[in-house]
């Protein structure tokens, strides 16, 4: 059973207060310090912001630059996403793959392959999966060839939203010699096609192979999916350590969003918002950021402190979120009694999964914990079958394909995207009606700081 690690990725204000050396009641505002606020082990940079970002011109690493400590991780992501889009748009980028490498291997202890997600756009065309496919090859053979730090782990991506896909881009990939996978499905909140990413690399035997020794889940973190990463590690040998990263806990920086534990619900609002709720007048929140904050009106200033603070406040409750799940993941076989809709006793087996109806998660996600179950009894390809009505639509037809997410099928007539989003928006409006789930409104993410751009 392997346990999950959230790995931040850092975003530019932090970075912007660190340079300046910023305090805040001798606190460091980092997160892997003895003088953070608290001492989380993991962190991401993206190569373009490490090279192009705050401090691109201080002398040195980047990880010494922000003083990132020896025994704790440091995860690097290649700038694969930035690099294709500047090549699409006919724009030159000041990375070369060859720098890419070379930035990766003199900060990282995890290193990403230089992929040029096929999904880029809001389209997602088949010839751009093909063009996106040979240009991450080209990429991986001079990575393969041109390594030097062989300290570093330095991992494969599989990329593909169908079986048909996924099929074609692990042919091409698969015998690349590195040390692990990343998964790059898409979207990165969709818990189905999450699992059915992990299930197909484990149907090709890829966790039993010696080489790999990591399985990361490209910028995800949301309350919805974590719990499939979760379930999906559980699966795995410890000696795999499974990752998925995400800059998210920024809205706090740029929004003033101040998030509750994830499972009471709505979010608070600092600054212009605050009016929402103004009588509150201590933080609703025991984290070691929030013990250190006596005067709410610092997080409603203008200085750079409020967001920082209300980020790293908002990282913790991601960190707590983790945690909670890989712990509650290993209680799954004790029998217990609970009520079914129709409000009669039932004895229930699955600990895991009755948490999470507490929590008032998507179907989505419950049906993905049942997806992994199946797929691994029956084989993935059986199981996308009779899962059909959760994922992206399977059949490509490229002949009438519009794009991957998007297209008539003349086969089934009923598995569009369209027809499924529908499905599951009644499902979640039901909740809603019958007063399960209170209603949150996503409030728009920062720009740019992850490799989606979101
Ligand atoms: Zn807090």
């Amino acid at each position: 059973m392997s346990e999950v690690l959230y790995i931040p990725a850092i975003g530019e204000q932090l970075n912007s207060c660190w340079i300046r050396k910023l305090e805040f009641k001798g606190y460091d505002l980092k997160f892997f310090t003895e003088k953070s606020h608290f001492e989380h082990n993991i962190a991401l940079q993206s190569c373009f912001y490490g090279v192009n970002g705050v401090g691109k011109r201080a002398k040195g690493t980047f990880r010494d630059m922000i003083g990132f400590p020896k025994d704790k991780i440091f995860f690097t992501d290649s700038a694969g996403f930035q690099l294709a889009t500047f090549q699409i748009r006919g724009e030159i980028c000041n990375i070369k793959p060859i720098d890419s490498l070379r930035w990766q291997e003199e900060n990282a202890d995890v290193g990403v392959n230089l992929d040029y997600p096929p999904t880029l756009g809001k389209v997602a065309e088949y010839k751009h999966f093909k063009w996106s496919l040979v240009e991450s090859i080209k990429n991986f053979a001079l990575f393969q060839k041109e390594r030097k730090n062989y300290e570093m782990k330095m991992l494969n991506v599989l990329h593909g939203e169908t079986l048909e896909l996924m099929d074609e881009w692990y042919q091409a990939v698969k015998d690349f010699k590195f040390d692990g996978w990343a998964v790059g499905m898409k979207p990165p909140w969709d818990a189905m096609i999450q699992a059915m990413g992990f299930m197909y690399l484990y149907e090709k035997g890829e966790f039993e192979k010696d080489s790999t020794k990591w399985l990361h889940f490209f910028g995800t973190s949301g309350k919805h999916v974590v719990p499939t990463i979760v379930y999906a590690a559980s699966k795995l040998n410890k000696r795999i350590k499974v990752s998925y990263d995400s800059s998210s806990y920024n809205i706090g920086s740029i929004y003033r969003t101040y998030y509750l534990p994830f499972d009471i619900g709505p979010h608070l609002s600092f600054g212009d918002k605050f009016s929402l709720n103004k009588e509150i007048e201590k933080l609703p929140c025991m984290c070691p950021v929030c013990s250190t904050i006596d005067d709410l009106s610092i997080l409603n200033g203008k200085s750079i402190y409020a967001g920082v603070l209300i980020s790293l406040h908002n990282m913790y409750q991601y960190i707590h979120y983790n945690n909670v799940l890989n712990e509650l993941v290993k209680i799954k076989t004790k029998e217990h009694e609970e009520e079914d809709e129709a409000g009669r006793t039932i004895k229930v087996r699955n600990h895991f999964k009755s948490y999470l109806k507490k929590i008032n998660i998507n179907e989505k996600t419950l049906i993905s914990i049942d997806f992994i179950d199946f797929a691994m009894e029956h084989g993935l390809k059986t199981a996308i079958q009779k899962f059909h009505y959760a994922l992206i639509p399977q059949e490509l037809n490229r002949a009438e394909q519009k794009n991957i997410f998007s297209y008539n099928s003349s086969k089934t007539g009923k598995t569009t995207e369209q027809e499924q989003k529908e499905y599951f928006e009644q499902v979640e409006q039901k909740k809603i009606e019958e007063g399960k789930v209170v209603e949150v409104k996503e409030e728009k993410k920062p720009q740019g700081l992850d490799r989606w751009g979101i």
